[in-house]
């Protein structure tokens, strides 16, 4: 059984998970693997409630790490100007109102190049760009991570079942026991390094379940340096969403 628990800062939710382990460690540690993804790592005789006042006494670095529910989504307008990741890159968008049918985007030296047809306006027009960018990213997630896949797979001597583009608002990838990957479309926004760690996390959990030292050795084989990549994706969060 696991355990979590949530407490509240301010207007944030933080969700945590509770990992218990042998007495010899000491001290409490708090981690966020993704966005969303807290987990303390405690004693086994620690009580709950220190615990849940630890986690709300470090509730701003979690914040901070992306660590919380509800942090306040960026208030796009998809007007002229405004920027999107991908890559790893802020992308400009230029917007043009034209009497199309819908929404239509074409990614030209590094720009967006967004035609919103002019019978849409407000709410109406900011959620049909919003949804013409989420299928963009799924189409580019699609075409390139099967190579990257490849690439890493080939390194750590593996081979996944398949893998899917998903919108996992909570986490960047997963690994499932049949070895099907399972990727955010969002990861398409980070840059090309943190990527292959992720792809990299996941292939890894098809030799070791888990996160053991074995585990991060078999990481390693493929991502050297794969500690910096992590942190650097920690710090990501906000910016990969639309
Ligand atoms: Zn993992």
């Amino acid at each position: 059984m696991t355990e979590e628990g949530t407490v509240h800062f301010g207007d944030s939710a933080i969700h945590f998970q509770v990992v218990r382990r042998p007495r010899r460690k000491k001290t409490l540690e708090i981690t966020v693997d993704s966005p969303g993804v807290v987990t303390v790592a405690a004693p086994v005789e620690t009580p709950r409630d220190d615990i849940e006042s630890t986690v709300l006494k470090r509730a701003k670095w979690i914040m901070r790490h992306n660590g919380t529910s509800e942090q306040a989504p960026p208030h796009r307008r998809f007007v002229s100007g405004e920027s999107l990741q991908y890559l790893g890159r802020a992308v400009r968008l230029s917007v043009r109102t034209t009497d199309a049918k819908a929404v239509t985007i074409r990614f030209h030296h590094w720009q967006f190049d967004v035609e919103v047809p002019c019978s849409l306006s407000g709410d109406e027009r900011r959620d049909a760009t919003r949804t013409a960018f989420e299928q963009w990213y799924r189409d580019r997630a699609a075409q390139k991570l099967p190579d990257r896949v490849d690439r890493v797979a080939g390194l750590l001597g593996v081979r996944p079942k398949g893998i899917l583009i998903r919108d996992q608002r909570k986490r960047w990838a997963s690994c499932s026991p049949d070895g099907t990957l399972r990727f955010n479309w969002r990861v398409i926004m980070a840059a090309p390094a943190l990527i292959d760690y992720l792809v990299a996390h996941e292939l890894a959990h098809l030799k070791v379940r888990g996160h053991s030292a074995d585990y991060w050795a078999v990481v390693a084989q493929a991502i050297p340096d794969y500690q910096r990549r992590r942190e650097r994706l920690r710090e990501l969060g906000h910016l990969a969403t639309l």
